[in-house]
């Protein structure tokens, strides 16, 4: 067995996918939004029997391994390396040579990243940084070991020094983002990126450090207070949840995120046992970042920074958040014992982490925190704080999908500030216009890989309900020739052909489908074919599967007509056209427009028997 297949009958790949994205049960397979392209309506199909998938949106589809190398932006090596780990087999390792560069990358990145753990932990010049991480932030040890916390030395080159010593080369140590190239001027060579900073690695979901972010030690004069790495190829910042590897297990039991603002919020709040936290990590949530969110739940928090710079990021986070469908509550931060708000969770969790916890479960639904809040803070029948609550609240309604719930918080705010509900629509209109403007355009629908013509659509059918209902392949036969089909879908429609007139003599006439994808693979294209194969099986259980033996025959004679059909009107139009020319010729060949005239009142005759 190779690697590959003793990873694939270890994992299933329904739990693998879960992971990613919340599949619903449909008959035999599951289904859910598609993960690679935009969609209200799920198309995305799972199935464990044949542990595949495939999306009939956007044509993708695979098996275990193809979906990974989708999902993580992963070569296939690297899906294999990942799934490995995932179901405990082992890989034979290869040598360095033939590792890729990414690969050395990522290990340059990870030595880095040691280097700095073990600075903080066991160097004198750390001292100050530990003392503060550990008396000022009340991070424990268990905490700084488990987010790898590390201390970049006041030096210029104590990281490449190391990195160089066990055998990196300055360009890899560029390329991972931890060093930078000396100016011309200074001459050749790199030097440390982050420098007397305390190290907040930053991991990807599945607990890989991709990235860092490097706090200033309290009281330096450096004027950036957070460094991050650059962009490489493993990290992309707005792509990135701080704590999600760990978070994500009490994401899911939860079906609720947490989003905090900053790095330390995180972990304070896992350590108190607050464990579905994570941070944006020094961006507005991005929408990658919700698309990553909705993998693992379909509500998030926010808890809301005081400071208006926060609420800024906070709002078109917020905006972010409802476009991507998910539900969005808003937590509200405590007041201290001055009776004033506490400005992130961490000062709260630090004077009284119960406040934070109570915060956390009193999380609001967004529109009816807004409400209560303007209740109870304004005088609403004052013209300016009505003016204020409406100019707030419609840019947010507008970014909500669900219209029932869009209808129902419009008649609230028009009761509140005592407007005609009419009016308030009228003024959701402009800004859907606006934001069909501003902002669809940034995220366009995804192209189907192949673009399917109504013939392409109309095989795929026809082929699926054959699997649905083999006892019918005798009329589809007589019915339907091989070339009236898409050039796409010809070749496994003559192997189903040559596969039933072979055995049908045995069988009756019934077509025998048990056996047909065993004799797939031994077909000189059995890879194309059984990709063919797959996607018409999804299709088929997709759309036979709850209709009775009547119902799937007559949706396949149908199908076996309109094929036919497309195909006798598209020969009629092109004998049109040689009988339009063949008059035209001068001199008249009368014998070849008599044959045309012919051929083509046979062809309509046939045509319009269909229609009867
Ligand atoms: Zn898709």
């Amino acid at each position: 067995m190779t690697s590959a297949e003793e990873i694939k009958s270890k994992l299933d790949i329904v739990d693998v996918i879960q992971e990613y994205v919340p599949l619903k049960a449909a008959g035999i397979n599951f289904k859910a939004n598609c993960p690679f392209h935009n969609e209200k309506s799920p198309s995305f199909m799972v199935s464990r029997q044949r542990q595949s998938w495939h999306c009939f949106g956007c044509g993708e589809g695979g098996d275990i391994f193809t979906f990974i190398e989708k999902q993580e932006g992963l070569e296939f090596r690297e899906a294999l390396r990942l799934l490995a780990t995932k179901a405990g087999v082992q890989i034979k390792t290869e040598s360095p040579q033939v590792r890729s560069e990414r690969e050395t990358i990522a290990r340059c990145f990870a030595s880095s990243v040691q280097y700095w753990k073990t600075q903080l932990i066991e160097n004198s010049q750390a001292e100050p940084a530990l003392k503060y991480v550990k008396e000022k932030r009340n991070i424990n040890d268990e905490s700084i070991k488990n987010w790898h916390l590390g201390f970049a030395l006041n030096s210029w080159d104590g990281l490449v020094n190391y990195l160089a010593s066990v055998g990196f080369k300055e360009d890899i140590m560029i390329k991972a983002g931890v060093a930078v190239k000396k100016s011309a001027a200074s001459g050749r060579g790199v030097y440390d990126r982050f420098r007397n900073r305390i190290m907040f690695p930053l991991s990807n979901a599945h607990g890989q450090v991709v990235g860092a972010t490097g706090r200033v030690m309290p009281g330096s004069d450096e004027e950036a207070k957070y460094v991050n790495t650059p962009e490489s190829v493993m990290y992309h910042k707005g792509k990135i949840l701080y704590g999600l590897d760990k978070a994500k297990q009490a994401i899911r039991e939860q079906d609720l995120v947490v989003l905090v603002e900053g790095n330390v919020d995180v972990i304070t709040s896992h350590q108190m046992g607050i464990k579905n936290v994570v941070a944006a990590s020094g961006t507005a949530l991005t929408t990658e970042q919700v698309a990553l969110i909705k993998r693992y739940a379909t509500r998030v928090a926010f808890a809301f920074d005081q400071d208006t710079a926060g609420q800024k990021a906070t709002t078109r986070g917020i905006l972010e958040a409802l476009s991507g469908g998910l539900d969005v509550l808003i937590i509200e931060l405590p007041k201290n014992k001055d009776g004033e708000f506490f400005k992130d969770p961490d000062e709260c969790i630090q004077e009284n982490p119960e406040l934070w916890k109570i915060a956390v479960e009193q999380a609001k639904p967004l529109f009816e925190y807004y409400f209560e809040k303007a209740k109870q803070e304004k005088d609403l029948d004052k013209l300016e704080n009505k003016r204020a609550l409406v100019n707030t609240v419609v840019p947010i309604l507008a970014r909500v999908n669900d219209l029932v719930a869009r209808s129902h918080h419009i008649k609230q705010l028009g009761e509140l500030v005592g407007v005609p509900e009419e009016q308030l629509r009228h003024m959701l209109e402009n800004q859907n216009i606006q934001k069909k403007m501003t902002y669809e355009v940034v995220k366009p629908e995804r192209e189907r890989k192949m673009p399917v013509s109504v013939v392409g659509q109309v095989s795929e059918n026809l082929i699926a309900g054959l699997f649905a209902a083999p006892e019918y392949m005798n009329y589809v036969l007589d019915t339907v020739e091989v070339d009236m089909l898409d050039p796409a879908w010809q070749p496994l429609y003559k192997v189903m052909v040559v596969d039933y007139t072979e055995n049908h003599a045995t069988n009756g006439d019934k077509w025998r489908t048990d056996t047909f994808q065993q004799r797939l693979a031994e077909e000189p294209q059995a890879t194309q074919l059984t990709e063919l194969y797959d996607i018409v099986l999804f299709r088929s259980e997709q759309d036979f599967i709850n209709k009775d033996s009547a119902e799937v025959r007559a949706d396949l004679y149908a199908t076996a007509k309109r094929l036919k059909k497309i195909h006798l009107q598209k020969q009629v139009k092109e004998l049109e056209r040689q009988i339009r020319d063949a008059e035209k010729a001068v001199p008249r060949n009368t014998q070849q427009l008599d044959e045309l005239m012919r051929t083509f009142q046979q062809v309509s005759g046939e045509l319009h028997k269909l229609d009867v």
